[in-house]
Parts: C-alpha cells; structure tokens; sequence
C-alpha cells in the first residue's frame, strides 16, 4: 500500500509500505478522507509544541479521517467489513486505568497515546490504517468521509464549550477564522449563545464566516485600532463572555482575548503555541478572567464528544461541507500541504487528501 513518510519539514514523499492486518480489537480503514490540521503544518513549518517525536527519522501521521472498514480482528462488533466511519484518532487512547482515563478523561492520561511503551498516532495520509475498535464511529449515509474527517475539529469545539458552557444571554468572540475558528464558531452558535463575534484578518474569511453560520457578527483586525474597542462596541460596553483563542503560533491573541473578555469572563485556549505565553496580569486579574486550556477532547458526562460532533454534523446544526474547499490525491500530497501552508495564495479552508 502506497503511504505519505514526513521526513521532516516540507520533505513528504509517497512510499510503498507493507500491508497491514488488524490484531485482536483492531479495525482497519480504507482511509477516503484525511484533513491538513494545523497541527500538522507546525512541524511542517519547523516548529513541534509538543516536542520531537522519538527516534527521528521518517514519520507518518494524519490524524483528521474517515473512510471504509476493509478487514476487522477478532472481537471487533461495533463495525461491520464495507461500513462507512469516521475515526478518532489514535494519539488521544488513554492507557484505561489511570484516574483520568476512569472518569472519562483518557485526553489527559498523563501516558496517552501509547502503545507497548512508544508514542503512536494515527496515520490517515495513506491508502489503510489501523484503529482500535471503540474509536471507529458508524457514519449516516448522508454524511460524506469529507465532512467526517472534519469531525476531529469539531470535536475540539465540542470539548471547548463543554470546558466553558455557554448561556443564552452570552456574547462569545471566536479569535481566527482558520477551521479550529471556523468549526468552534458553528459549535458555539449552536449551543446556545447570544451573539458570536469573529475576530480575523481577511475580509473574504469573515464573510465566510457569517455565510457558513460560524459568526454573527465580524472584526477585521487588521482595520481596528483596538480589538478591545471595537468587541466593547459590538456588545454595549459589557465585553464577552467567553472567548475562544484559535490561533497559537506565534500570534499575540492571547492579549487580544484577555482584551475582548467581559469582567468575570472566560477564556478557552485552543490554539497550539509555539512557545511559553505571556498573559496581560492586570488587566487579566482585574477582569478576574477565568483561563481553561483545551486540550483535544474526551467524554462529557459519559458521551464521546467525537460522538456529540458526529450528532451535530449528522443533523445539520453544524455545516462541513463549505469549509472543505481544496481535495487531492495522496500523490499530490506535497501540493496539498503547500495549499494549506499558504492559505491566502490557495484561498483554502480546509484542505483534505483522498488516498
Ligand atoms: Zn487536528
Ligand atoms: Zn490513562
């Protein structure tokens, strides 16, 4: 089977690999759809927040897919062999025991993403992968492997509003107009709040971000002398609620959020920073602003919240569909992360790899 080998950097090269057999519990996945996350362009752009993975050498990965069950292992009941799934990625497994696993928290196992002793992930930028059972999800008909490979986004979201839950009467401001902005933006009008104010750089995203149901209303910061200012005006001197910063790298939207944030308001960070940040101390503790780091996603009250995604984009509360906007073959797998490198000269949103 032919897969993508990351040799570091922009060096991708498609390879021949030996074909894989699913052990005991373990699905294997004829992989149809596998997003470019962010995550992926960091390392992409020689920078890793997570630190070096073991070993050096050629990497796969890929952890945003969806596709067909072409073999499963013994004791597999969940899924059957030709169903259509959506996966949850492999790096998120918690080891089970731990008390974090127990109660339902397997994203932040302190030993997450191992298996026998080294760290793994899924790898969905190749023709097959192997998952565990519990973490193949059956998708309605109605539901593309495009939109399914989309779910792991929406899950973050999912996870963010389940870390700050939102209240009718609540303004939320989204920082990025990137997926994580654009997916957390739909998640958070569809769970209830106010109004949602979009914080971005480039018109054509904001306006997108109204057309596709991610905001109510939009802030060019790159026209604004203040985002602070222009947040006060949009919510009548009160600020908001919650924000959600989905940017990281090395942007300085952390101080934005803390500007944008209501007194006694919180502030969801779900963007992946290169670096330590610094945060605005007093204006922070004289707002008494709640910070919640959100990592990923695991349970909320005893439900995958992979499986909450799935529900919200199975029944339209949420729309995928035109935030894919670039597809390429896993051949062309180069250009397609180039398209995602450079979003502006692309005009991507999101870009998938059909293998
Ligand atoms: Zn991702
Ligand atoms: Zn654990």
């Amino acid at each position: 089977m032919k897969v993508a080998m990351f040799y570091g950097g922009k060096d991708i090269r498609v390879e021949e690999a030996p074909d894989l057999t699913p052990g005991a519990g373990e699905v294997l996945v004829d992989i149809g759809a596998a997003g470019i996350c962010g995550s992926d362009l960091h390392p992409y752009r020689g920078a890793n927040p997570w630190g070096a993975t073991a070993g050096g050498g050629p990497r796969r990965t890929g952890h945003e897919l969806a596709g067909l069950v072409a073999a499963v292992g013994s004791g597999v009941s969940n899924v059957h062999v030709g169903q259509r799934v959506g996966v949850e990625p492999m790096h998120l497994v918690g080891c089970g025991s731990c008390r974090q696993c127990q109660r339902g928290d397997y994203h932040i196992c302190p030993v997450r993403g191992q298996r026998n002793g080294q760290r793994h992930g899924s790898a969905g930028f190749g023709e097959y992968d192997l998952a565990v059972a519990p973490n193949v999800y059956p998708l309605p008909d109605h539901v593309s492997l495009e939109a399914a490979s989309m779910l792991d986004v929406y899950a973050c979201g999912v996870h963010a509003v389940n870390r700050i839950p939102l209240k009718p009467m609540e303004y939320v401001c989204v920082l990025g107009t990137g997926p994580i902005g654009m997916t957390m933006g739909q998640v958070a009008r569809a769970s209830g709040a106010k109004t949602v104010i979009m914080i971005g750089r480039r018109d054509e995203l904001l306006t997108l971000a109204i057309e596709v149901g991610a905001a109510d209303l939009v802030v060019n910061n790159a026209t604004v002398a203040s985002v602070g200012e222009a947040v006060w005006d949009l919510t009548g001197g009160e600020g908001c609620d919650a924000v959600f910063e989905s940017v990281g790298g090395t942007a300085d939207t952390l101080a934005q959020a803390v500007e944008a944030c209501a007194f006694g308001g919180k502030i969801g960070i779900i963007g992946a920073f290169w670096g330590d940040v610094a945060v605005a101390y007093r204006a922070a503790n004289r707002k008494e602003i709640d910070l919640r780091w959100c990592n990923s996603y695991g349970t909320f009250h005893g439900v995958r919240e992979y499986q909450i995604a799935l529900d919200m984009v199975a029944d339209g509360r949420v729309d995928a569909e035109p935030l894919i906007t670039h597809r390429f073959p896993l051949t062309d797998i180069a250009t397609a992360f180039q398209a995602a490198d450079d979003k502006k000269a692309s005009g991507a949103i999101k870009v998938v790899v059909q293998p």
